[in-house]
């Protein structure tokens, strides 16, 4: 592997009551909504500050300010291509991503493949080179009361040449 790069991402999510979620990209059916100012895909946030963080280049925050009215209620995997448009103009390809969700309910089994197929459709790589996990907090802590989500990513980027 030439010229390795690691990034870590992490982001939360507060929920409010609301009829399901977008999570990876993928529809998350429940009785929960997230509060945010584009559409709050806390794992495609996560995975992106990760990416960002590997290529050095800061963080999603400062590409894409909430204060900015053009990102309100934005759809995240516009966020993803855009990041994916700075690693390939930097020389970057991706090594591996995993990511953990930690997150009390509901059980995200049935959608982890679909949010899989998504990411690896936005960053035009192989599916099994991403990685999704799912676990909870035993009830502990704001994500154990189902207050919120969080979301943890780590990237290896290798150079394309
Ligand atoms: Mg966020």
């Amino acid at each position: 592997m030439t010229n390795p790069r690691i990034g870590h991402g992490y982001d939360v999510h507060a929920f409010t009551q609301g009829n399901g979620f977008v999570l990876g990209g993928v529809e998350i059916p429940c009785d929960k909504a997230i509060v945010a100012h584009s559409d709050g895909d806390v794992l495609i946030h996560a995975l992106c500050d990760a990416l960002l963080g590997a290529l050095g280049r800061g963080d999603i925050g400062r590409l894409f300010p909430d204060s900015d009215a053009v990102n309100q209620n934005r759809d995240s995997r516009e966020f993803l291509h855009a990041v994916k448009r700075l690693a390939d103009q930097d020389g970057f390809r991706l090594g591996n991503a995993d990511i953990t969700v930690i997150l009390q309910a509901p059980k995200l089994a049935p959608q982890l493949e679909a949010m899989q197929l998504v990411l690896a459709r936005a960053l035009d790589c192989p599916a099994g080179l991403i990685n999704i996990k799912a676990t909870t907090t035993e009830k502990l802590g704001f994500i154990g009361r189902e207050q919120g989500v969080a979301v943890e990513a780590v990237v290896l980027l290798e150079s394309v040449t």
